[in-house]
């Protein structure tokens, strides 16, 4: 590991004005440490973001709020959360394990870098982590990888829980950058696919961070669920996972919401299964219907090819649950 310099400014003015090319802000640290122990990333200095004021869980005009330093517990264990978006706290729950949940934050998760192996080992080549070298996990080991976004320099999977169910809701996030002020923009919005530039993950501009999460409510949202796939039931990422929002009525789906984990480049929407759910029946004929187009598009490289079976499967699963 590389030695480093620590600062601990004071509040989101301090934070930005004392930012210099080759920083890192650093939350919780669970993610970011052990990447510099492994030395796939070597930042000179870090910001410490823990005295920024961004702690705060509230509801602004019914809309959820959530700091970017708040911690994954403290979200998964708030009252408003577990009532009106019940995915999220699910999402959480289902993350890591309580310790890290304790010391993870909102910022992190939505940052953590990916888990595929050959980018945490710097005795491979990386096109995401040394642009240009090559991605052997295009022949190799990709049972863990992506079968939506990948492309032909890049298969990684964005690793989190968190922002499927953010994705699925249509949060928007508050970032800050120096010199510039402040700016609003959608989940949708703020990842990047790999292209040909897979070490350009988000949208973030040089200095910039993530300064809050805004998720609107709605009948969806109450109505919400997170299923998770996984090799073990605890401390291990997806495979497969499902954020659902069904609002019902009648007996008729007025919204739908479904976003999947563990098989994109990004935290990734079926628009085209959830148009095939709105104002149909909420029965079980409809819903395998629907679930059976959850893998239209989806590109094998061998080893993950049961991921396509599997998210159809996943979301079937997680539809007949949320509407039972
Ligand atoms: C064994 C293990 C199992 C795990 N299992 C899961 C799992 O099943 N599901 C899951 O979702 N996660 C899992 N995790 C990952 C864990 O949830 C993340 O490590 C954690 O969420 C990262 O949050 P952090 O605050 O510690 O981030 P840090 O490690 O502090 O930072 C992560 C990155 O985000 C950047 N960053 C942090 N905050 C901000 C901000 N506000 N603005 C801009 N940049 C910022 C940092 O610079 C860094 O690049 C697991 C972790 C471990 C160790
Ligand atoms: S899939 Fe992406 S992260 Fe993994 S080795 Fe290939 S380029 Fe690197």
């Amino acid at each position: 590991m590389q030695s480093f310099e620590l600062i601990r400014p004071r509040g989101i003015d301090g934070i930005l004005s004392d930012w210099h090319p080759g920083d890192a802000f650093i939350a919780g640290g669970t993610d970011l440490l052990q990447l510099m122990k492994n030395d796939v990333v070597a930042p000179e200095r870090l910001t410490d973001l823990d005295n920024s004021d961004l702690h705060a869980i509230s509801l602004v005009d019914g809309s959820l709020h959530l700091g970017a330093l708040a911690t994954m517990a403290e979200v998964a264990a708030h009252v408003d959360v577990k009532r009106e978006w019940p995915v999220i706290s699910q999402a959480l729950l289902l993350s890591a394990s309580p310790q890290v949940r304790n010391m993870g934050t909102v910022g992190g998760n939505l940052l953590q870098r990916t888990r595929c192996g050959y980018f945490r080992d710097v005795g491979f080549d990386c096109n995401k982590r040394r642009p240009g070298s090559g991605c052997p996990a295009l022949r190799g080991d990709n049972r863990e990888l992506a079968i939506f976004g990948g492309s032909s320099h890049c298969i990684a999977t964005h690793p989190s829980d968190l922002p499927v169910a953010l994705m699925a809701l249509d949060a928007q996030l508050d970032l800050a950058a120096p010199g510039s002020g402040t700016r609003r923009l959608p989940l949708a919005q703020f990842y990047r696919l790999p292209g040909d530039t897979p070490h350009i993950e988000t949208a973030l501009r040089p200095g910039e961070m993530i300064t809050n999460v805004v998720v609107p409510p709605g009948p969806h949202a109450r109505n919400s669920l997170y299923v998770k796939v996984r090799d073990r039931t605890s401390f291990a990422f997806a495979l497969v996972s499902a954020a659902v929002g069904l609002a019902v009525s009648d007996g008729v789906i007025r919204d739908a919401r479904i976003a999947l984990g563990g098989v994109g480049a990004m935290p990734w929407r079926l628009p085209h299964v959830e148009a095939a759910l709105r104002g149909q029946r909420a029965d079980t004929s409809v819903f395998e219907t629907a679930a059976a187009r959850a893998g239209d598009g989806a590109i094998s490289a061998g080893l993950n090819k049961f991921k396509i079976e599997l998210t159809r499967r996943t979301v079937l699963r997680a539809l007949r649950t949320v509407a039972a």
